[in-house]
């Protein structure tokens, strides 16, 4: 669940993670320590959508506009989607009243727009609206919301990267919608008595004193969130070889992978990994860590097969 969600902040484009686990898992907590772990960003100033200074190619209609940028700074945001939410709320609405009376097009930002170049966090996924669901995958693909109400049009950039828990017990999502995700990991509790009750032990000691207890982690949550910056910075330079990527073929090939949208996240996830690593290109054992992360969910499942999935095992096994 870690990696998952650290390569999923790493490269927004692997189309965010999808965790699923019963409850009291800590699925919540991990994704709200992962955006405390990520370090500051520039934004324009003047800009509604927080648009990058450095990067014009993903600047809205507004910043294009712009002859004087001020920069500033802030924390990569943590947006929650609430699971009663409106389409409106989530995409954004369009004054039609104003647009009608006055000639123009007065756009209301939603929760894509607060979104972008952050997180989106949906909690019970599973129990959202599939329209929603839909379009929420669609804005994360594309790095873009295209809003249209009444042959009026408006769209803004929407890159964040999107991350889903949910508990299997209260439901599946459509497998349609399950395939969209990038990566999908599976979280249990632990089994092992020693860890279990080191997980008291700090529980406990954080509801005793939640300061020092934060204090205690500091340092090694600083190191990851630079670690975390610096993959982001080398992931460009990664390599993919011909041998690795006729490796991620055989694999998706033999767990009889449906379509090619697999053989793709594992690439690019094995190639977040080197970056994550410091290597230079991905290795077999990348590319296999890779496939655990992006194949489990795409995988064709018989009738009451069971819901675990273990890579590993079944090409050895085949
Ligand atoms: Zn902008």
């Amino acid at each position: 669940m870690k990696l998952a969600l650290i390569l999923s902040v790493v490269n927004p484009g692997l189309g965010g993670v999808l965790i699923r686990g019963e409850k009291g898992t800590a699925k919540s907590t991990a994704v709200r320590a992962l955006a405390a772990l990520l370090s500051e960003q520039e934004i324009i100033s003047q800009c509604q959508f927080a648009c990058d200074p450095a990067n014009s190619d993903y600047w809205c209609e507004s910043c294009k506009t712009l002859t004087d940028i001020e920069v500033g700074r802030r924390r990569r945001p943590l947006v929650e989607l609430p699971i009663g939410a409106t389409e409106d709320r989530l995409l954004g609405s369009i004054n039609l009243e104003e647009a009608i009376t006055r000639g123009e097009s007065r756009f209301e930002p939603g929760l894509l727009a607060s979104a972008n170049r952050g997180l989106l966090y949906v909690d019970e996924v599973n129990l959202l609206d599939d329209h929603l669901v839909d379009s929420l995958l669609d804005a994360a693909a594309m790095g873009r919301n295209f809003v249209e109400r009444e042959g009026i049009s408006v769209s803004h950039p929407a890159r964040f990267t999107l991350i889903g828990t949910m508990n299997p017990e209260e439901g599946e999502l459509r497998p349609q919608l399950l395939d969209r995700f990038g990566l999908c990991v599976e979280v249990r509790g632990l089994e092992d008595p020693a860890a279990r009750r080191e997980v008291v032990r700090r529980r406990l000691e954080f509801e005793d004193n939640p300061e020092k207890f934060a204090e205690r982690f500091l340092g090694g949550e600083e190191e990851t969130g630079r670690k975390i910056e610096l993959a982001g910075l080398r992931l460009a330079e990664i390599k993919i070889t011909d041998q690795a990527l006729d490796y991620a073929v055989r694999i998706c090939l033999s767990l009889g992978v449906d379509g090619h949208r697999g053989d793709l996240t594992v690439i690019k996830s094995a190639l977040t990994l080197a970056a994550w690593k410091g290597l230079s290109e991905p290795g077999p054992e990348e590319i296999m860590e890779a496939a655990e992360l992006a194949l489990p969910h795409r995988m064709r499942r018989k009738p009451f097969q069971d819901v675990d999935f273990d890579v590993r095992g079944r090409l050895n096994s085949e």
